[in-house]
């Protein structure tokens, strides 16, 4: 990491109010505190460029106070990224703090990182846990690391998220079904068309090929959803 956090300051890319655009809680009020750095990096990813500024446990804690006196209620705070459990040390205090005030949080997750994910559980009321084919990332397969953070995610609600190109190799997708199928049958699974130059819900043949995967993916598990990204099509923050 360019940045090593630690628990009293951590580099913070934006604090905002807006609506959640993805995923089963589409539409309701969050604010998004958004951790800078990944460890890894899919080909896709429109967050990485953008730079973070050195936060306090304070000044993090004064700006999601000024937000929910401002815009809220708020139905989470959603804590994002960049890849925040590679922040842990600052992440655990921040959300220990934020449940202190009564705020409900909303870990957002590329899924992979399980023992950090051990430490926070008990303080995260909804984890967005991606699971992530090589073949539209171009990153390393990470199926057995999805695996075991599920295992442990599903002790609170967890939703699965998968980002879907027409570069995906179908038995990497059924692979991932296969784990939400043997480890959470009942986890939601939210297919997500990829946005590029073009959002995917713009992309017929796209659209297409994920209705065909989500309906072999429901005779496997009950719940799937094609969910495109709300604040794309509203074109908000
Ligand atoms: S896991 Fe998320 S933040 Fe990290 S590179 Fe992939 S899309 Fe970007």
């Amino acid at each position: 990491m360019k940045y090593p956090p630690s628990a009293s300051e951590c580099r913070i890319s934006e604090i905002f109010s807006s609506l959640q655009g993805e995923g089963i809680h589409l539409g309701e009020r969050h604010i998004f505190i958004r951790f800078e750095e990944c460890h890894i990096h899919c080909e896709y990813c429109d967050e990485l460029d953008k730079v973070g500024h050195l936060h306090t446990q304070n000044s993090v804690l004064e700006k999601v106070t000024a937000l929910e006196t401002d815009k809220g209620p708020h139905s989470f705070i959603s804590l994002t990224g960049g890849e925040p459990l590679i922040y842990l040390a600052f992440l655990k205090p921040l959300l220990k703090n934020l449940k202190l005030r009564g705020f409900k949080t909303y870990l957002e997750t590329d899924g992979i990182l399980h023992q950090p994910l051990q430490d926070v559980l008990h303080l995260c009321d909804c984890i967005a846990m991606d699971m992530k084919p090589p073949s539209v990332t171009k990153e390393k397969d990470f199926r057995e690391q999805h695996r075991r953070f599920l295992e442990i995610a599903t002790k609170q609600e967890t939703f699965v998220k998968i980002v879907l190109s027409k570069e995906i190799v179908h038995q990497e997708f059924f692979d991932l079904v296969g784990i939400i199928r043997d480890v959470a049958p009942k986890t939601p699974l939210v297919l997500q068309p990829i946005s590029r130059d073009l959002e995917g819900h713009q992309d017929q043949e796209l659209m297409a090929l994920l209705e065909e995967l989500q309906r072999n993916a429901l005779r496997q598990i009950p719940n799937v959803r094609i969910v495109p990204r709300l604040h794309k099509i509203l074109k908000i923050q």
